[in-house]
């Protein structure tokens, strides 16, 4: 049963989402929109998976195709929809021309950044960053990461070390298999300081890392995304959805 009143908290247990509490509504203007927040320090999830982008106009028409394959691949594959900031929402992603390739964890509200520097101008990398923004950490910071991978601390880079922190905190989407082919699984010698390896891993025969820039989600991939955002669920109303065509492709 839907809660009879929206603005009163509920719980997701229904949906696998316990732990999640709803906000309640933010503000009366006309694009303003519910939050869903995790209990235990975790992101904020973007309402029924409807995200606002501004693209930076300094992309070329090559970088602009490997941005909009990855946000297509989330509009086949998923029930996230990135749509271009056409209404002034408050809160968008930015997603522009940076030195590195960096992206904040969910939703924090009015405009955040997503850097893609040139090493990251590729679909696979691409997809990576906007999962995070949808609220995925790296997989190998999961709490219990320590029983597939070792983490050899003196040959990350010191800059690097605290990607490879364990999260203190568990995530819904932990309660499905660690995926070792994740698109958020960093390869084995990432953020190396000596090119020796970062990353071990535990199991026999298990490989690290996305595969190539080829690789997309893996099926784990998309199956904690429906977890995430209760894509199955009567919660989810995808009412943005396809509403706005994909932008056309200018120079
Ligand atoms: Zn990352």
């Amino acid at each position: 049963m839907p809660p009879s009143n929206p603005n009163k908290p509920h719980s997701f247990m229904e949906t696998g989402l316990k732990g999640w509490s709803f906000e309640g509504i933010e503000d009366s203007g006309e694009y303003s929109v519910p939050r869903y927040k995790f209990k235990h320090n975790g992101p904020t999830l973007w309402l029924w998976g409807q995200i606002p982008y501004q693209l930076d106009r300094r992309f070329n028409l090559e970088e602009r195709k490997q941005i909009f394959n990855a946000i297509f691949q989330f509009r086949e594959l998923t029930c996230i929809n990135f749509h271009e900031r056409v209404y002034p929402y408050r809160d968008y992603i930015y997603i522009h021309p940076g030195e590195s390739c960096f992206s904040d964890v969910g939703r924090l509200g009015e405009q955040q950044i997503v850097s893609l520097g040139k090493g990251c101008l590729n679909t696979s990398s691409v997809i990576h960053q906007l999962m995070h923004v949808i609220g995925f950490y790296h997989e190998h910071e999961r709490p219990d990461r320590d029983h597939y991978v070792t983490v050899l601390k003196d040959n990350i880079d010191v800059d690097h070390v605290e990607d490879f922190e364990k999260r203190p905190f568990k995530m819904p989407y932990d309660r499905l298999p660690y995926d070792y082919g994740s698109v958020m699984h960093l390869g084995n010698t990432a953020y190396s300081a000596n090119n020796l390896p970062t990353l071990k891993v535990r199991q026999r025969g298990a490989f690290i890392g996305r595969r190539s820039k080829h690789a997309y989600f893996s099926d784990l991939d998309l199956k904690k995304i429906k977890l995430l955002y209760a894509c199955d669920s009567h919660y989810f109303k995808p009412q943005f959805q396809q509403r706005h065509p994909l932008l056309p492709l200018e120079a």
